[in-house]
């Protein structure tokens, strides 16, 4: 049936992270740049080429995994509001907007490992996570659809790779919840298409299509209960899942059976060039429109077209029509994986996507799979945050929050301290 992934003690040094930073963080800088001049205004039926252009420079940068879209090195990095004090998730335990209802499916170990244990585990919780941007889901395969027996197929490959789902807003909240061993990876689908949810009448009433990706997902995770169904919609306003009878009962739907709901704007505008003004009416109506259908406050929003403001102004907290809006984080469309929500390197001003392609997805999956101290492994505890010896300070105390710290020895023959990266 299926394979479990064998975890291995790997001397692996952290190839590819040494790359200078300065010049990375120029060649993102440069990269989006030049995304925005192409992608300013909306210009239709030449975007999805644009995209796909810019999509390619910016995944091309760089040597691998490893560099990194940190704090300092992402799109605005001058504005100072990143330090993990004054932005949203700065407290990884405030849960003030709440949750959609969501068992948790895995309870606590009954006593914390030992050394041993988490190294057999290979545990690193300052390890990199993936967060996957699929579009659409048909029954063919382009640029921006994912074939549904190709999605099919990426669901149980994460699966056999030892993932786990969590949800955006819980990776935000640094609230990791797997099996200890497993390693969290976010399912984001953007643009809210009918390939994405469809609903049909059974028996029971309106179900989900067994053929949409909110159907697929639930029939796979019935099967493989570890892994979960966590998954995060980003939608714009008027039609949502393109049947705007059902809005509030797909809405509903998705709060009720652990997925979620995030903000693609209200418009799909570029805000390449958009004002604060803008910024906050494009962000906080839809987010109002959002809370006036089924009552929650979406927590992350989802660039459309990547378009980043030049001021970051009203993009993390702002407020619309009287009512406030709080983001956790802004996601952009690519281009690697996202660095530990306990890092000092995450940035909620910049979180970055992998692309849901098969190029995209064999690149990072495989570099996690040569180099597997890369990634985030759980130690199943959300309490407790779990690094080898000699890493601590690579934590971000403000992400940390109330948790507590474990440092682990590894046995001498990996090595040391020297097997894990971030
Ligand atoms: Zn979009």
């Amino acid at each position: 049936m299926t394979r479990t992934r064998r975890q291995r003690k790997s001397t692996a040094t952290r190839q590819g992270k040494r790359w200078p930073r300065v010049l990375t963080g120029l060649c993102l800088v440069a990269l989006l740049g030049a995304f925005a001049l192409h992608s300013s205004g909306y210009a239709g039926a030449l975007f999805s080429g644009i995209k796909g252009r810019l999509e390619a420079r910016i995944s091309g940068n760089g040597p691998g995994y490893g560099h990194d879209i940190g704090r300092g090195s992402g799109p605005d990095s001058t504005t100072g509001n990143i330090t993990g004090e004054t932005g949203p998730g700065a407290n990884p335990g405030d849960d003030e907007q709440g949750h959609p209802s969501f068992e948790e499916p895995y309870g606590e170990p009954e006593a914390p490992m030992d050394d041993d244990e988490l190294a057999r585990l290979s545990v690193n919780e300052l390890g990199k996570v993936p967060i996957i941007m699929y579009h659409d889901v048909q029954d063919y395969e382009a640029e921006w659809v994912r074939s549904r027996s190709n999605f099919r197929n990426d669901l149980e490959r994460f699966y056999d790779l030892g993932y786990s789902l969590v949800l955006l807003s819980d990776y935000l909240d640094g609230n990791i919840n797997v099996p200890a061993g497993r390693a969290p990876l976010v399912l984001t689908f953007d643009d809210g298409t009918r390939g994405q949810f469809r609903m049909i009448e059974s028996d029971e009433g309106l179900i989900p299509d067994p053929d949409c990706a909110v159907g697929i997902l639930l029939e796979f995770s019935r099967t493989h209960p570890e892994f979960g169904h966590a998954a995060t919609f980003f939608v714009n306003s008027g039609n949502p899942f393109g049947d705007p009878s059902e809005v509030e009962e797909k809405f509903k739907f998705l709060l009720e059976n652990g997925m979620e709901i995030g903000n693609h704007t209200r418009s799909h505008e570029n805000l390449a060039y958009a004002s604060p003004e803008v910024v906050a009416r494009e962000i906080g109506s839809l987010a109002n429109e959002v809370r006036a259908i089924c009552g929650y406050d979406t927590v992350s929003l989802a660039l459309p077209y990547g378009g980043y403001p030049r001021s970051t102004e009203n993009l993390l907290t702002g407020t619309w029509d009287g009512e406030r809006y709080e983001n956790k984080g802004i996601l952009l469309v690519g281009a690697e994986p996202a660095p530990s929500p306990f890092s000092k390197k995450f940035n909620p001003l910049a979180v970055p996507r992998i692309r849901g392609s098969q190029e995209e997805l064999d690149k990072w999956l495989g570099e996690f799979e040569k180099y597997p101290n890369g990634r985030f492994v759980s130690d199943g505890r959300s309490d407790t945050v779990t690094v080898s010896e000699g890493f601590e300070e690579n934590l971000d105390p403000d992400r940390v929050g109330d948790r507590t710290v474990r440092a682990y020895a590894l046995p001498a023959s990996t090595g040391g301290g020297d097997t894990q990266s971030e």
